[in-house]
């Protein structure tokens, strides 16, 4: 089968009109959706039946998007218990699994079908078309791998990036020589736009800086960008910087237009929550962020913790989109590590992980020689998977360095939202 973009050109083009219509316009479509997703779960997912049968829920009685709360939040530690039962039983051709980058250190692995995919796609599109893209405009991606990439996993990264014109920067660690050339890449390429987490924006963009090239617009996804950072990126890059919040499991959740006053929510996708102890929060007030994505009928999320904090605004944008809006995330406040041999390492650990028996994690760099990782354990775990984790942790940052795990109960939430998986007390300066 061909891949093209046809399928996610047609929802981008419906997607493109229904921004446009009023707020209790796109909520109908919202709950039409809705109804027609949780009418799915009842059928074909276990999960979802048996909730539905308990609390005698009915499909046809979902009237208002307010019922969705008679559903409790999941996250991933539910669902990485029974993982069969959430999925559906009737899947279509084209499902593929992925795995999340672990940003809360917690590996974790799901399914998207080709549909959502595109679904997902049409809805990056347009929330890149509010920075002034258009379709075949040139596109930078920087991402950090923790992994060699399969062929079947570069072929398809490959295709869409031909086809979207998207030239992809992957960097496996942060040497100043690997970012010197992907900045030198990225400013011969000369891109509309470049994208990447924030702190690699502001890590790269002192690379970038030197080539004297810039970049029109510049979005910061992943995790929210605070405004000190949001200043250097924008030095750096020389462009206009657009904050854009999703995850692996719901990609395209929401974005900022060129009024930059908050995010807009991609409310025909997704129904997004804000809770507070079990409750919806005010506007303006921070809550953990609850997902319901209208798009992924193979494994649905519904009422999905992301595990980030963010409040809901009750204001329209000066823009005319009838999309809600909602204030920037707080994520992760992740140190960099700086190896013996001058190497820099930032990002996902995930790979260590994925086959251990291991909830969640923490890594914690002493001094350049020690390193101690935190594991929370889950059912099967043996000292033997922590000798596995602490031989792949030594091959990444140098054999000589002394590497040891330790079992806890848990890993504490830091308080303000701010969590962070890797910490380092060498001090390398990420922001100056
Ligand atoms: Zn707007």
């Amino acid at each position: 089968m061909a891949y093209n973009l046809r399928p996610a050109g047609r929802m981008l083009r419906e997607l493109s009109r229904t921004q446009w219509l009023p707020n209790r316009d796109i909520q109908a479509i919202q709950l039409r959706k809705l109804r027609a997703l949780l009418a799915h779960c009842y059928r074909t997912v276990p999960y979802y039946h048996k909730v539905m049968k308990e609390k005698g829920i009915r499909p046809e009685d979902v009237r208002s998007l307010n019922d969705l709360s008679r559903l409790v939040p999941v996250g991933k530690a539910d669902i990485r218990k029974a993982p069969g039962s959430f999925r559906s039983r009737r899947l279509p051709r084209g499902v593929f699994e992925e795995s999340t980058s672990g940003s809360t250190g917690e590996p974790f692995t799901f399914l998207r079908s080709k549909s959502t995919y595109e679904w997902e796609l049409a809805g990056t599109l347009r929330a890149r078309e509010w920075s002034g893209y258009r379709l075949g405009d040139r596109w930078a991606d920087i991402r950090i791998q923790r992994r060699l990439l399969s062929l079947r996993e570069r072929f398809a990264a490959a295709r869409t990036d031909a086809l979207l014109r998207r030239m992809r920067v992957d960097t496996y660690t942060l040497t100043g020589g690997v970012m010197m050339r992907g900045a030198e890449r990225i400013a011969s390429f000369e891109p509309f736009l470049v994208e990447a987490f924030p702190k690699i924006l502001l890590e790269f963009g002192r690379f970038f800086e030197e080539t004297k090239a810039e970049v029109p617009v510049v979005v910061s996804y992943g995790e929210g960008i605070a405004p000190f950072e949001r200043g250097l990126v924008a030095d750096r890059w020389g462009g206009e910087v657009y904050d854009d919040y999703g995850t692996t499991e719901a990609m395209a959740v929401s974005s900022e237009c060129h009024v930059h006053h908050g995010l807009h929510i991609a409310d025909d996708l997704y129904v997004v929550e804000f809770v507070k102890d079990g409750e919806p929060v005010s506007p303006g007030e921070h809550g953990r962020v609850l997902v319901t994505s209208l798009c992924n009928w193979v494994q649905p999320f519904i009422r999905y913790d992301v595990g980030d904090l963010s409040a809901p605004m009750d204001e329209r944008c000066p823009c005319g989109r009838g999309l809600s809006l909602m204030s920037s995330v707080e994520g992760r406040d992740d140190d960099v590590i700086e190896t013996e041999d001058g190497r820099l390492i930032w990002g996902e650990f995930t790979d260590w992980f994925v086959d251990v028996k291991v909830r969640q994690y923490q890594i914690e760099q002493l001094d350049r020689s020690r390193t101690v990782i935190r594991i929370v354990p889950d059912e099967g775990y043996t000292e033997e998977f922590g000798a596995r984790i602490a031989g792949r942790a030594r091959d990444l940052l140098g054999r000589g360095v002394e590497v040891r795990v330790r079992v806890v109960d848990a890993i504490r939430d830091y308080e303000s939202g701010k969590r962070q998986v890797v910490k380092s007390n060498v001090g390398f300066p990420t922001v100056i």
